[in-house]
């Protein structure tokens, strides 16, 4: 018998959750106690999908698609398949509509990959290194799908929404707060509108806060830190590949993507910059991210510049620039963060599970880490003294 079920049969009432945070890791976290059906659900956050794009939002910054970096990392290789597999049920036609779009998905690299996770994919393909594309010595393609990062996170908020889960904005100083005081500690002082039933104190919390670890009263993670990625939102639905070419450049660390979403638009990047602060894209990089974009892809460049005879330049794209964009990869020294313990106030004790730290593969690892915070909660939940 799995934990999940021992501790579901041992309860007779529902256990009430608080996840702080609402990107795509709280999201799907929420929504994966809430499917469960042993749990009471309300997100704490400061940001929600609906708010449109901030720099304290990695989630509605990335491209996003589904490129496991997991290697021979066998715990992130099972999150980051289960992630696939959901995304690839969704992604058939009517159940999210508008959020997923199959492609395949090719890859070159400029140094020796290790394929070790991605061999696993579907229709996975070695490219001859004679089809390569300037400056990679491997390539491979395999069917996956992409995320309309925006699309998707309003996806899942409403159906969150629709399942009976509440949500409460808060910027949250100490966790403490939230232990003590519960969501109702940050809602609206409307008796009426907000009965202090409907926010119940937690029995458990889920820490889905991103790069929010650094600051997080009683989290303060020293080892998470941002890297910022910069883009370019594209009005090219003649774009059909999904495409990257990765790996060093001299000194730095290049990484030139080509993400086509559902609606006909096309994320272009990007930069890795560790603790790059700047908050605003940067003209430079645009055209940076275009030129190199237009030599690893030239059919980025509109029709018309490609039938003229002449290569396509930057100038050409630029008319069909949709938004520039940046966002700060919540990236971890000794990577992502998925683990609980009981926190004591003084006044109350109950279990914390942590899943943060996601890096650039928050969206890829979703899913996955969503069950495996679950599984730590249930855990917790049944070692109780
Ligand atoms: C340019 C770019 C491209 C990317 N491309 C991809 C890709 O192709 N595939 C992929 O898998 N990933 C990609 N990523 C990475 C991905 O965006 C992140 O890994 C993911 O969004 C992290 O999600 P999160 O929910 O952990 O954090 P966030 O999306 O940052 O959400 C954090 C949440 O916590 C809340 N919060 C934080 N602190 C507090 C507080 N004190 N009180 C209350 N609320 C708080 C915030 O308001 C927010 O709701 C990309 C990132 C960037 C920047």
């Amino acid at each position: 018998m799995s934990t999940t079920e021992t501790t579901t049969q041992s309860r007779n009432r529902k256990m009430n959750i608080t996840v702080l945070g609402a990107g795509i890791i709280g999201l799907t976290t929420a929504l994966k106690f809430q499917k469960h059906g042993g749990y009471q659900v309300t997100i704490l956050a400061e940001h929600f999908p609906t708010d449109g794009k901030s720099i304290k939002y990695a989630s509605l910054s990335a491209g996003a698609h589904h490129v496991s970096t997991a290697e021979d990392d066998v715990k992130q290789r099972a999150i980051d398949i289960e992630t696939f597999k959901t995304m690839w049920d969704l992604s058939a036609d009517g159940a999210a509509p508008g959020c997923f779009l199959r492609l395949p998905q090719t890859e070159y690299y400029r140094e020796e990959p290790n394929l070790d996770t991605l061999k696993l994919m579907t229709n996975f393909k070695e490219i001859s290194k004679d089809s390569l594309v300037p400056g990679a010595v491997a390539g491979i393609t395999y069917d996956s799908v992409n995320s309309d990062s925006p699309v998707l996170l309003n996806y899942l908020l409403s159906s969150f929404l629709a399942n009976g889960g509440s949500i409460v904005r808060a910027s949250v100083m100490h966790i403490y707060q939230v232990i003590e005081g519960g969501p109702a500690a940050f809602a609206a002082l409307n008796e009426q509108e907000h009965p202090p039933s409907l926010y119940p104190l937690p029995d458990g919390i889920v820490v889905c806060v991103g790069l929010g670890a650094m600051f997080l009263g009683g989290v303060e993670d020293k080892e998470v830190y941002p890297v910022r990625g910069q883009t370019v939102l594209l009005d090219a639905p003649w774009v059909k590949d999904s495409m990257s070419l990765s790996g060093k450049s001299g000194t730095s660390k290049l990484w030139t993507y080509v993400i086509p979403r559902k609606s006909g638009t096309v994320i272009v990047g990007g930069t890795y910059e560790a603790n790059d602060w700047h908050p605003r894209p940067r003209p430079e990089t645009t055209r940076d991210i275009l030129a190199r974009v237009l030599e690893m892809h030239p059919a980025i460049a509109p029709p018309a510049a490609r039938e003229s005879g002449r290569k396509p330049t930057v100038e050409d794209v630029l008319p069909i620039i949709v938004e520039e964009s940046c966002g700060f990869r919540p990236c971890r020294k000794s990577g992502p963060r998925l683990e609980s313990e009981w926190i004591d106030t003084g006044k109350r004790r109950i279990p914390v599970v942590h899943n943060y730290g996601h890096g650039g593969f928050g969206y890829i690892a979703s899913y996955g880490s969503a069950s495996m915070s679950l599984d730590l909660m249930e855990r917790a939940f049944a070692q109780q003294p």
